[in-house]
């Protein structure tokens, strides 16, 4: 039987957590009583410094019911630091840690599925969604084009997968290896390793209550993402750099025949000529610096070289 721990950041979640915790606690109970969870298995509620009533709620919820923890930031650090905490915190509690936004628009029911493959030997169960099609067309084609991005850019991101996931104890120990602070979390644990599954489920809507994350913090959000894991931006410095300066060269061959053709106003060729190369020059310059500074960036990281899933010694 596996214990296995929730781990769900909230952030001014006052309107939907009384409910969220009703049906978490449903669903627990029933596992419990099909025997898929131990009875000390817990239901975690990580406060990310909300303004309004949500931890007065979660230590009501607390008081109420052993089933419910909590677990409370000193200010609001955004969902992927507060997500963060409870992996961390919880690491060395549980079995398995399942991560679940506290709006429940992931399916709960997909909890029997994620534990069934962590009991098969899975040490990450990444949960999918099967269509978005109660998001709006808005979020959906920015959302999709992001993944898309991201894995060009070579951060492999699993497609359609947000932060509702089940980490085994092993995975969450090999993760927390990862001391780095600008943090993407559903780019960094495929980085990990060991056995992975996936298993898909529909969203729903928001259960109440407002998202939390308005366009700008989503931009943030893939920001965060593309320049914590990858950095192939710099990259793209050098290859503009490259391509100006080569034409530069097809500008120093043009402008030296029009010279030579007496088409060009004095002046003109030595002008033309240098702005290009100069240019080119320049980017490409820029360039090679930052390959460096992406080079420290990613030894400031300091991630483990390497995680060892099994060791045949005697
Ligand atoms: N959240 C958080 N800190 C923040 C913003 C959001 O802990 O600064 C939590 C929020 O309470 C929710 C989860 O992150 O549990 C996802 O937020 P939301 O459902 O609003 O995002 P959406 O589903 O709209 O992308
Ligand atoms: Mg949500």
């Amino acid at each position: 039987m596996t214990k296995l721990y929730l781990a769900i950041p909230c952030y001014n979640e006052e309107e939907v957590l009384r409910d969220s915790a009703q049906k978490l606690s449903d669903k627990f109970s029933k596992m419990m009583l099909e025997g898929k969870i131990t009875d000390d298995s817990k239901i975690v509620f990580i406060d990310d410094g909300s303004k309004d009533k949500t931890w007065s709620i979660i230590s009501d919820l607390h008081k109420e019911n052993p089933v419910f923890q909590g677990i409370k930031l000193t200010r609001n650090r955004g969902h992927q630091n507060a997500l963060l905490c409870g992996l961390i915190t919880l690491k060395d509690k549980a079995d398995a840690v399942i991560s679940i936004d506290a709006d429940l628009q992931d399916d709960i029911n997909t909890f029997d599925e994620m534990v069934e493959k962590y009991e098969n030997g899975c040490d990450v169960v990444y949960g999918v969604r099967s269509k978005r099609e109660t998001d709006t067309f808005f979020k959906r084609f920015t959302a999709e084009a992001f993944y898309k991005i991201l894995n060009k850019m070579g951060a492999k991101v699993i497609f359609n997968h947000a932060d509702f996931r089940l980490m085994s104890k092993r995975a969450l120990n090999a993760f927390a290896e990862y001391k780095e602070t600008n943090i993407f979390l559903r780019g960094m644990v495929p980085l990990i390793g060991y056995k992975s599954d996936i298993v898909t489920y529909e969203r729903f809507e928001r259960l109440a209550g407002e998202s939390k994350y308005p366009l700008k913090k989503m931009l943030a959000l893939a920001w965060e993402g593309i320049t914590s894991l990858s950095i192939q931006p710099i990259r793209m410095i050098t290859g503009l750099g490259t391509i100006v300066f080569a034409i530069s060269i097809i500008m120093i061959i043009y402008s030296l025949v029009s010279y030579f053709m007496g088409f060009a106003v004095s002046g003109w060729a030595s002008i033309l000529c240098s702005i290009w190369a100069i240019g080119g020059l320049q980017i490409l310059a820029i360039g090679v610096i930052g390959e460096y500074i992406g080079k420290i960036y990613l030894e400031v990281k300091r991630r483990p070289r390497f995680i060892v899933e099994e060791f045949l010694e005697d």
